[in-house]
């Protein structure tokens, strides 16, 4: 069966954990693009929006509502909510390894 999709190589720039996502680009096995793996994403924006949150007279509640919350209209809800989806991504890469 052929596999359209092809990956490219993810490396966290801060603690070096690599990871795979599909791309809709043929990508060598040399190239990967850097970004923040999930705890290190979280790592350093909460800090920056629970200032925001808090200056904005909310609860500093990112990051600390595990993959559920019912505020829909929060601002915030796709960086707060993200990292359990990617998360299951990772488990999903790990278990294919
Ligand atoms: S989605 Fe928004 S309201 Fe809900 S926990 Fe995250 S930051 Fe708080
Ligand atoms: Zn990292």
């Amino acid at each position: 069966m052929l596999d359209g999709k092809k990956k490219l190589r993810v490396k966290c720039m801060k603690c070096g954990k690599e990871w795979e996502k599909e791309t809709l680009v043929s990508w060598g096995p040399d190239d990967f693009t850097s970004s923040l793996c999930n705890s290190c994403f979280r790592e350093v924006i909460s800090p920056i929006i629970h200032k925001k949150q808090l200056r904005e007279g909310n609860f500093d509640c990112f990051g600390k509502a595990g993959d559920y919350c019912d505020q829909h209209q929060c601002k915030y809800r796709e960086w707060c909510l993200r990292w359990e989806k990617a998360g299951e991504e990772i488990k999903k890469v790990a278990v294919a390894c």
